[in-house]
C-alpha cells in the first residue's frame, strides 16, 4: 500500500469516499508509473528536452506515450464528473496521483499538475456547454491544458499584464505575449488571462479559452531552463487571434479574481503535491545512499549528523503531505481554502528545496555528478518556490489573511502554531518557523 494512503484515508469519511477506492487509485498510479518505466526514463527526458516541430512543442521521445498511458488508464479524469467522462472522485485523490508521478519525473509531474489546474478552472468557471465541449477530452488526456497568466513584465503582479482583447462582432481579438507557460506549445487548450476592458481597472480582466491552431496563435520559443528540462515552458504569441465569444470563461471582468481563485486551488495545492513527490524520491535516495556509502569504516548513515539530516527530511515530508492533503480536502468540502493552499505551497516547496539539497549533500561528490539523479532533483524542484506564486507572495497572502480576519493565536500543538478565526472558529495550523511574525508586524 502506498504511503499516501496513511494521509488520505483518514479524510475519506469526510469526503464520503470508501477508502478502498482511494487505495485503488493510488495503487493504479504507482502501477502506471512502473509500467511506463517513468523513473528510469526521466534522466533521458531531462537530457533530451522538448523540441519545436512545425512550430509546436513535442515532448522528449517516449514522454508523450507516458501521457497517453495515464490518459488511457483514466487517471486524468480522477476528479472530472462522470457525466463528463471522468470518475467523479475528489480532487484530493488527483493530488495523490500528482505526487506519485512527480516522484518518478518532475517534468511530467508538473505537466500533470498544470493540466489538473486547467480541469479545476473549467469545473469552477466553465458553463455547461464549455464543460461538455472540453472536459471529456481533458479527462482522457486526448487534449492537454495550459494556464497562461505570466508575461515578460508581470508575474506576481497579475494586474500588470499587457495582453489585451477587444470585442468585435462576436469575437475577442487577442493580442499580446505570455511567458513561462508550462505545457506551452504541447497543450491543445489554453486559459489566457487578458484585459478586455482596460479602463475598468481590476474589473477589466477576463479569461479566454484559446485553442491550438487558432490563426495568429504561435509559440515564440521554448525556454532553456535550470531544471524541469523535459517540461516545455514556452513564450506564446497572440497576434490578432479571433477568439469566439463563447470561449469567454466565466464572467467578463472577473478574470483576475478567477485567476487568483484558480491559483490558490488547483495550482498551489498541486504544486505542493508535486514538490512533495520530488522530495520523497530525494529522501529515499538519501536513505539508500547513506546505507551503502562507507567512510571511516562504517556506513555514513551511522554518523549522527547524517542521521539528524535524515530525521529532519522525514519530518518535513510528513508535514508537507499532511498539509497538502488537508488543503485539498478542505477544497473538496467546498470550504474556503486560500490560507491552507498558501501554507501548504510555501511549506512543501521550501522543504523540498532543502530536502533535495541535503540529498545532494549526503551524496558528496556523486551529488554533483550527472550519473546520479540527486543533482537533477535539486534543479527540478527549484521552480517550486517561484511558479504558481513565489514564497514571498505566499507569505504576503498568509500574513494579510491573519490581519484581515483578525485570527487569534492559540498556542503550539506539536510542530504547528494554531491560529483561530474568531468568527468561524476554524483553526489553522501553521508550521513552526514558517513565518517571521515580527518582520510581518504580527503580534501573537
Ligand atoms: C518553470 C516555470 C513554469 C511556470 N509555469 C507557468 C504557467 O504555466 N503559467 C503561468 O502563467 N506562469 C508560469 N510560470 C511563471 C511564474 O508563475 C512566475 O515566474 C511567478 O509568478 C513569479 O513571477 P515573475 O517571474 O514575474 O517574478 P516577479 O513577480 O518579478 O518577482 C521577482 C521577485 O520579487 C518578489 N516580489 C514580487 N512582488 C513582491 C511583493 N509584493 N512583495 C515581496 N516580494 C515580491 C518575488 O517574490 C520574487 O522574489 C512559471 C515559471 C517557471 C519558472
Amino acid at each position: 500500500m502506498d504511503i499516501l494512503s496513511k494521509y488520505m484515508v483518514p479524510h475519506t469519511k469526510e469526503l464520503g469516499i470508501d477508502s478502498e477506492i482511494i487505495n485503488q487509485i493510488l495503487d493504479l498510479s504507482v502501477e502506471m508509473v512502473e509500467r511506463t518505466n517513468l523513473m528510469e526514463k526521466a534522466k533521458d527526458f531531462d537530457r533530451e528536452g522538448p523540441k519545436l516541430v512545425d512550430g509546436w512543442a513535442r515532448l522528449p521521445k517516449g514522454n508523450e506515450d507516458v501521457y497517453k498511458a495515464f490518459g488511457d488508464a483514466g487517471l486524468f479524469g480522477i476528479f472530472v464528473p462522470e457525466e463528463h467522462g471522468g470518475h467523479g472522485l475528489p480532487y484530493t485523490i488527483f493530488t495523490g496521483f500528482t505526487e506519485i508521478v512527480s516522484r518518478a519525473c518532475a517534468s511530467t509531474g508538473l505537466g500533470i499538475a498544470v493540466h489538473g489546474s486547467v480541469i479545476d478552472i473549467f469545473l469552477s468557471f466553465g458553463n455547461d456547454e464549455q464543460k461538455r465541449k472540453y472536459l471529456p477530452d481533458l479527462a482522457t488526456g486526448k487534449k492537454i491544458g495550459s494556464v497562461c497568466f505570466s508575461e515578460p513584465h508581470a508575474g506576481s503582479d497579475l494586474a500588470g499584464i499587457k495582453t489585451q482583447a477587444r470585442y468585435e462582432d462576436g469575437y475577442f481579438i487577442l493580442n499580446g505575449q505570455k511567458q513561462w507557460i508550462t505545457n506551452g506549445g504541447f497543450s491543445d487548450i489554453y486559459v489566457v488571462l487578458c484585459k478586455t476592458d482596460p479602463d475598468k481597472g481590476k474589473k477589466g480582466f477576463s479569461q479566454l479559452i484559446v485553442e491550438k491552431g487558432m490563426e495568429g496563435f504561435s509559440v515564440g520559443r521554448l525556454e532553456k531552463k535550470y531544471g524541469l528540462e523535459a517540461s516545455p515552458t514556452a513564450v506564446l504569441n497572440f497576434d490578432e487571434v479571433r477568439v469566439p465569444e463563447e470561449n469567454l470563461l466565466g464572467v467578463r471582468g472577473e478574470g483576475l479574481k478567477q485567476t487568483i481563485i484558480g491559483l490558490s486551488g488547483g495550482e498551489r495545492i498541486g504544486v505542493a503535491a508535486w514538490a512533495t513527490g520530488i522530495a520523497w524520491t530525494a529522501y529515499q535516495e538519501a536513505l539508500e545512499y547513506s546505507k551503502e556509502r562507507k567512510a571511516f569504516g562504517k556506513s555514513i548513515r551511522e554518523f549522527p549528523i547524517i542521521q539528524r539530516k535524515l530525521q529532519k527530511m522525514e519530518r518535513q515530508l510528513d508535514m508537507a503531505r499532511y498539509l497538502y492533503v488537508k488543503a485539498a480536502k478542505i477544497k473538496d468540502l467546498g470550504g474556503p481554502f486560500t490560507l491552507e493552499a498558501s501554507i501548504c505551497k510555501l511549506f512543501a516547496t521550501e522543504a523540498a528545496v532543502e530536502i533535495t539539497y541535503q540529498n545532494q549533500q549526503i551524496h558528496g561528490g556523486n551529488g554533483i555528478s550527472r550519473e546520479y539523479s540527486a543533482e537533477r532533483h535539486v534543479r527540478d524542484v527549484r521552480t517550486g518556490t517561484i511558479g504558481g506564486g513565489t514564497s514571498e507572495i505566499q507569505q504576503l497572502i498568509i500574513t494579510r489573511y491573519i490581519k484581515d480576519h483578525q485570527l487569534k493565536y492559540k498556542g503550539v500543538n506539536g510542530s504547528y502554531e494554531l491560529w483561530e478565526d474568531p468568527r468561524s472558529k476554524h483553526t489553522f495550523e501553521i508550521p513552526l518557523g514558517l513565518i517571521d511574525w515580527e518582520f510581518w508586524g504580527i503580534k501573537k
